[in-house]
């Protein structure tokens, strides 16, 4: 196998290998030019492409092709058609054009656009983004695209993705150069993305409505062991898990997604896989088809993935480690600082920058990370807080106070330059503190966004941090024009000094889950936005439209119209949790509750009957807290009954948003207490569904 696995990486993709073997060698210059300068593609170069990618594809088996989008859905979506084309004589032939290959037409009306497109506008369409290769999957060609209305409105997660690196490369090269660093010509945003994942049992889950609907548990008392004895994270693997990580490894190799790490997380039944870095727009892809790829191979081993942000209460939920830097077209990571002084002022302006980014628009960057599953998580014990701050760890931090105050920063190794900017050391990862509590943390040469959900793309968090960056280097440069060379390292001292007084409240390095932190963000004037109803409006602020039209991320309009999706989408997501619950209540668990209190007294009556000096004092009890429990939950089923169709009535999205937060879930979580304090007294024969103890230890 371990021979094998070279020739197998990379197998199932539309290589550079691939391309340089079947094109023709001018063919093959021209499209290099348009992946590594984003230059347009000639029809002759998209013609020649198609017959060597449809040759290719058609090698390997697939006899379909599809071109390959992200709504915002946040899923993936795809319209295959064969490359069948009949030839007139009653026989086909293998077709595909240049055409084909560069656009399709899916009809968009069953996308969501937040009113973008006019229903007598129905159509869409899709254009191929050359910058990500094309794979084969299920005997079929994908063709990763960014997805339009006729219009021109961006209905995708792909295009402003690919707009902001455009963005943040423009700035950065500008920013260089100003610097006086000419060599670089191209600055690109690499991403590398932790996914979290719990794998339950097959059998168990079809027993489960919540999970099937809602890929969480909405009932459920806790196991009598959670999470307590730290013994399930970086644990031995067990067989079966094993079985699935090798299984995944291997397709996800296929399609050249460098998985790199797995191991056993926190919770039982959870783990994680981590892949190398990659150039943002190319690793969001990967990580869609990664989490696709992670549930398809769950199920044949009788497993099922889920990727919910919080499957189960009582334990950890599942989040997405972002990790994030610039690279140069010279190889150099702007976030390694240097050894010699221009690379460290280099590195200090672009770590400046990313704090001054998060800090001006921390409001963005929570955002980037809301949704209904999420909101669980944040500001739980086991997640960053909702409130946006930046880790930088004891070394860094010294240094920015050293630079503030035109201090040294004592260590003897560091030498001061003239402007009071040290020659950092190289670091090194395990130099930097490792604080789990931040949700924006530097991590020795890149920065780790952990505010978020696992099941979320990590498309927008890169929109937003890299429009953010952006536009932070396009106000360091407005600072820092007309400066001449030989006073460019005092200027620049200069702009940092002043970048750090203003900034420097968003800079945390301490507990980020204690409650003194909460008091004291608040103080700092931090914004602390717990739920996704009440972050989301900040969306459509004056200063967010400026941002992302500046950047020629986002249209106004299309920016409005992305608020109202992301309204839906939660009010939406409450609205099928609470069907469920109602369901599953009704059907399941209150019959439940009246079988064993109708057995319980039965067994009291016949006890009383055939043994009259006995006591029946429990059973009576029993029956009677199973009664009144009854009572309560069936009353709250019938009050969450008439609060889900008020929700459901409501036009106004926010409006809808906040009810469904306030009211609703605070009235599931009601009830829910009380169904898993009834769980405890039924005996598993009764209940109507697996509990956490078979769904947790049962793999
Ligand atoms: P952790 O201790 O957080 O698990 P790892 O060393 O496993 O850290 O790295 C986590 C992720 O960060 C990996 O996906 C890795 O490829 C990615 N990463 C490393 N360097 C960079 C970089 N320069 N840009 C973006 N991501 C990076
Ligand atoms: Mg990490």
């Amino acid at each position: 196998m371990h021979q094998e696995i070279p020739e197998l990486y990379g197998s199932m993709i539309f290589s550079d290998k691939v391309m340089r073997n079947k094109l023709p060698k001018d063919m093959y210059k021209a499209l290099r030019k348009t992946i590594e300068n984003g230059t347009h593609l000639e029809l002759d170069v998209a013609n020649s492409v198609a017959v060597a990618m449809k040759e290719w594809a058609v090698e390997n088996g697939a006899t379909h092709y599809t071109h390959w989008f992200q709504p915002m859905t946040g899923f993936t979506a795809e319209k295959h058609d064969s490359f069948i084309s009949p030839s007139g004589d009653g026989e086909v032939i293998m077709d595909f054009s240049g055409k084909e290959l560069v656009k399709g037409e899916p009809d968009a009306s069953s996308f969501p656009s937040g009113g973008l497109r006019a229903t007598f506008e129905a159509r869409g369409y899709t254009a191929w983004d050359p910058t990500s290769p094309a794979f084969i999957k299920d005997q079929t060609l994908y063709i990763p695209t960014a997805f339009c209305s006729y219009n021109g409105e961006v209905l995708d997660k792909k295009t402003p993705l690919l707009r902001s690196m455009e963005a943040l490369n423009d700035e950065a090269v500008r920013m260089l150069h100003l610097l006086g660093n000419n060599t670089v010509t191209r600055v690109s945003t690499t991403i590398g993305p932790e996914q979290e994942y719990f794998l339950v049992d097959k059998d168990l889950y079809d027993k489960r409505k919540d999970l099937i609907f809602c890929g969480r548990t909405l009932l459920g008392a806790s196991a009598p062991k959670g999470q307590e004895m730290e013994d399930h994270y970086f644990g031995t693997l067990k067989p079966k898990v094993s079985a699935y990580m090798h299984d995944l490894d291997v397709e996800l190799w296929k399609l050249g997604i460098p998985a790199k790490t797995k191991h056993n997380e926190v919770a039982p039944a959870q783990h994680e896989l981590a892949p190398v870095f990659d150039t943002a727009n190319i690793a969001v892809d990967h990580n869609q088809l990664t989490m696709e790829i992670m549930k398809k191979v769950a199920e044949k081993h009788g497993l099922v993935c889920l990727l919910h942000e919080k499957p189960f209460e009582g334990i950890n939920g599942s989040g997405k480690h972002n990790n994030w830097s610039l690279i140069t077209d010279d190889g150099v990571n702007l976030l390694n600082p240097g050894r010699t002084p221009a690379q460290n002022i280099q590195f200090l302006v672009f770590l400046m920058a990313v704090i001054k980014a998060v800090d001006d628009y921390a409001d963005l960057m929570r955002i980037s990370a809301a949704s209904a599953g999420n909101d669980h998580r944040l500001g739980g014990n086991e997640a960053p807080p909702a409130i946006v701050s930046v880790f930088l760890g004891d070394e860094l931090n010294a240094v920015l106070e050293s630079i503030e105050n035109d201090t040294y920063f004592g260590k003897q190794e560091k030498i001061q330059l003239d402007t009071g900017a040290h020659v950092l050391p190289h670091f090194t990862k395990d130099n930097t503190d490792r604080n789990r509590t931040s949700p924006f943390a530097f991590t020795g040469n890149k920065f780790e966004f952990r505010m978020l959900g696992s099941s979320a793309s990590v498309s927008t968090p890169n929109i937003v941090l890299n429009t953010a960056v952006a536009e932070a280097l396009a106000q360091f440069y407005e600072e820092l024009s007309g400066t001449e060379p030989e006073n460019m390292e005092h200027a620049v001292h200069e702009l940092l000094k002043r970048a750090i007084r203003k900034h420097k409240k968003v800079i945390f390095n301490g507990n980020g889950y204690s409650s003194e932190w909460v008091s004291e963000a608040k103080k700092r004037g931090l914004y602390n936005l717990v739920s996704t109803p009440e972050c989301l409006p900040y969306f459509t602020t004056d200063r967010s439209v400026e941002l992302f039209t500046k950047h020629h991320i986002f249209t106004k309009e299309e920016i409005f119209s992305r608020y109202e999706i992301l309204l839906e989408n939660y009010a939406k997501t409450i609205g099928i949790e609470a069907r469920t619950m109602i369901e599953m209540l009704t059907k399941d668990f209150l019959p439940a509750v009246s079988l064993y209190s109708g057995q319980t007294a039965q067994n009291a009556a016949s006890k009383k009957t055939l043994l009259p000096g006995l006591s029946t004092v429990s059973e009576e009890t029993l029956v009677n807290k199973l009664t009144d429990a009854y009572t309560k939950i069936s009353e709250g089923t019938e009050e969450l009954k008439e609060l889900t169709k008020k929700a459901a009535s409501m036009e106004q999205m926010q409006q809808a948003a906040d009810f469904c937060q306030k009211e609703l879930l605070t009235k599931m979580q009601q009830i829910r207490q009380i169904v898993d304090e009834t769980e405890a007294l039924l005996p598993d024969s009764v209940l109507p569904y697996p509990t956490y103890d078979q769904l947790l230890f049962s793999i």
